[in-house]
Parts: C-alpha cells; structure tokens; sequence
C-alpha cells in the first residue's frame, strides 16, 4: 500500500509558511503500514494541483490532499478534483444544511461565499469537519482513493483521525519503529561503519540517519505480516547496530547526553557537580533542562575570569600564569576544585576558546580541554572543535556530558 501526500498553498510554495501537515500524515500511515512515497508541495494554480493529482493516482493507491477548501478565490483544489474527474461541481445539500446550521449557531449570516465550501465534484462525497467550515471531498478514480482535507493542521488533524482512517485501505503490513542515538563521530565515518546496513534499501528493514543537535538518529522502519515478526526484524537491526556501534550508542528514542547521564548517576546513587568558563553555563543547563536533577545535581560554578577560576575554585596562580586558562593543568585544577567545593562524586570541568577571537598557532579557535573527576578517577580530554561560538559551546557540553557518560558506564 502507498501513498502520495499533496500539500496545496502559495503560503508553502512562497516559504512563508512550513509545510507541517505531509510529516504529520507520513507518521500516521506508517503506523497504519503505508509507506508514502512522495510528497508534493503546490501553490494555488488549479491546473498545477490537477496535473500532480493525475499524476499521482498512477502511482499510489492512496492520495491525500490538504488545504485549498475555503471559502476564498484562491481555494482550487475542488476545482482541480472535478477537473481530474471530468465531473461538474455540484451542491452537497446535507453538508449546505450543516453550513448554515454552523453560521445560525453563531448568531451570523451565511455569505454566499461560504457556499463554495459545499460544492463538491459530481460522484464524490463530502466528509463531515467538525472543527471547521470546510468539508473534505473523498473521491476514488481508477484504483486510488483521492481525498482531500483542510490545509488548517487542527481541522485536518481532526478529519484524519475522525473520518479518513475508517475509509483508508487496511494495510496488509505491520511496521515496527526503533530509533537508536548515537554521538561520538560525524554522519559520513558512521555511514561507512554500516553502509551495507544503511544501503539496504530494498528489504522489509530500512535505516535512515538524521543529524540534530550534535546527535545522530539512526530509524529502523520495519514492515512485514504482523506485529510481532516486524518487530523481531527491528530489533534484530538494532542489536546488529548495537554490536557494530558499541557504546557510541548512547541510548534510544529522544535520549541525550545528559539524559542518560541522570539515569546512570541516579542508579548509582552518586552527584554531579561542575566548573564551566567556555560554556557558561550550558551543561547545567542541559541537567536542569530534565526534571528530578535535583537528586544527583549539586550546582555549577560559572568561572569566566582567571581570578574567579583561582578564588572560587582554587586553581593555583602559578598554573593559570604557566599555561594559561586554556589548559590541561587549569582544566583538572577546575574539575578538582568544584568537586571539592560541592562535595559531589563527580566533577566535570570545561575551559576552551570558544572564538571567533582568542585563537593563537597553539591553541586555534575550538579548542577545549574538559577535566573529568570521579570517586577514582583524573582524566583530562581535549577538543579542537572547528564551528561557529554557539555550535562549538554546544559541541564541548554534549562531548563534556558523553566523557562522564562513557566514564560512568566504566569504559574510561
Ligand atoms: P480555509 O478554509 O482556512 O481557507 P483551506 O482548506 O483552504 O482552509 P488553506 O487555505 O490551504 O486551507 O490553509 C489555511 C491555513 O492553514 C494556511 O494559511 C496555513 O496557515 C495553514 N496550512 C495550510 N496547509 C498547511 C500545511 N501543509 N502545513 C502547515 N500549515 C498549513
Ligand atoms: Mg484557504
């Protein structure tokens, strides 16, 4: 079963506004099974949307039009239906009842604008909105059922889930969704670490990569009879992924850094406690960003300037002056101080040129130094990482975050 997914509107051609309703509706046939195949993005030209629409129904069996219902000249699509048709517009008399039934509710009159909104093409029929003014139009022609909905997200939402999935083909295939996360190396490394996996693209098991926030997702979209094979196939990928990736997995779903982190410190029983110059701030922001971090964070010494980084957190002059702020030296003193300062298990230290000035021949642009304390633990990694200021602060809070990950986990 497929399907391709029609979005009219000069807003969405022009950018002004984002096409969210074909991503909402490929979420909802996967679920039911349906793969789409494409998605279409038309502006308010009936002839453009009429040739699409042709041209999809010899392609999917199912066809899903939004938006261009309403009321103004510029809504086309029933015009591009009936066109593809071959039939004449004509009035829905019970959906005109319900129209004017709508209006006297409100205590307004009907204009004679609003009566477009109940002309549908000849043989088709209209499906009931119940947030808005604007009926669908479910048609069928050759094989494939076209139908249209209403380019508001909140009316067709309610259309979808209401009236089209009791008329939508049952699928014969069941599908099983695994998102696994990774961080740790770029999407081109990772794509030639499983490229026999991720080129695969013909079996009932397809792996996609999407890169978000320093993260890559990697979607295992399984289909096969029922339930429970096609989620035997997803979790058979997954594992195969897993062995292959190790501890670059860092979980599933919407895990993060840090996500993961206060699950592994809470199983513990243990704290966390920092000293940040570079970030400023951020990886507290991404541990106090999830609730309950009370119970493993203890706070977040912001130690911007070389005296607060000597007089709150007790980095010796003499290292500040010898290697500088930017330093391995500095960095573990950071970590060291913090952990005893909050008395945490813990302590995570970050101190780095985060640019666009600041750069030297020894220390570019990008660099930082994390420190990295634990109960029996010294580390001190360092990061070049070539980006904008804001990317690279990011960058050094999530690799800061992953250290204390990989630490916890004990392959540090
Ligand atoms: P109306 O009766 O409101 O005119 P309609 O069916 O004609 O309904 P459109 O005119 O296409 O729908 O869209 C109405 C509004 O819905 C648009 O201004 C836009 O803000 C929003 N919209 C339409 N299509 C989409 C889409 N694909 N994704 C997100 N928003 C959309
Ligand atoms: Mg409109």
């Amino acid at each position: 079963m497929r399907a391709i997914l029609i979005s009219t509107g000069d807003e969405l051609t022009s950018g002004r506004t984002v096409d969210t309703n074909s991503s909402w509706l490929a979420g909802k046939l996967l679920n039911r099974g349906i793969r789409t195949l494409s998605h279409h993005t038309v502006g308010d030209n009936a002839d453009e949307i009429a040739a699409i629409i042709r041209n999809a129904v010899r392609r999917a069996e199912i066809v899903l039009v939004t938006g261009g219902l309403g009321p103004t000249p510029d809504d086309l699509t029933r015009h591009a239906l009936a066109d593809v048709l071959g039939t004449e517009l004509v009035c829905c008399e019970e959906s005109l009842a319900r129209l004017q039934e709508f209006f006297q509710r409100r205590g307004h009159k009907m204009v004679q604008a609003n009566k477009i909104q109940v002309m549908i093409p000849e043989g088709t029929s209209a499906i009931i909105n119940e947030v808005g003014t604007a009926p669908g139009i479910l048609s069928s022609l050759d094989e494939s059922l076209v139908i249209c909905m209403p380019g508001v997200p909140v009316e067709m939402h309610a259309m979808f889930e209401s009236a089209v999935t009791a008329v939508l083909p049952a699928s014969q295939l069941a599908v099983a969704v695994r998102v696994l996360r990774v961080y740790g190396l770029g999407e081109s490394n990772l794509s030639e670490r499983i490229d026999d996996i991720l080129s695969d693209r013909c079996s009932n098991v397809i792996v996609g990569t999407t890169v978000a926030g320093g993260l890559i997702s990697l979607t295992i979209t399984a289909t096969d009879d029922n339930d429970a094979s096609a989620a035997a196939l997803a979790d058979q990928t997954a594992a195969k992924l897993t062995t292959r990736l190790g501890s670059l997995i860092i979980g599933t779903d919407s895990d993060t850094p840090a996500s993961i982190v206060a699950e592994l410190l809470v199983s513990r029983k243990q704290t966390l406690c920092l000293a940040e110059s570079c970030t400023g701030g951020l990886v507290g922001e991404m541990i106090t960003s999830l609730s309950g971090a009370s119970e493993y964070f203890l706070g977040s010494a912001v130690c911007y300037a070389n005296t607060a980084k000597r007089d709150i957190l007790g980095v010796p002059q003499d290292l500040l002056d010898d290697y500088g702020a930017v330093s391995e030296q500095v960095a573990l003193e950071m970590a060291r101080g913090s952990r005893r300062r909050y008395g945490g298990d813990w302590a995570i230290s970050l101190t780095g040129i985060a640019g666009p000035e600041g750069g030297t021949e020894d220390k570019p642009v990008g660099l930082v130094f994390i420190g990295l304390v634990g109960p029996d633990t010294e580390h001190v990694f360092s990061h070049v990482f070539a980006s904008q200021r804001e990317q690279m602060r990011q960058r050094a809070a999530l690799a800061a975050l992953n250290h204390l990950r990989l630490a916890l986990l004990g392959a540090e």
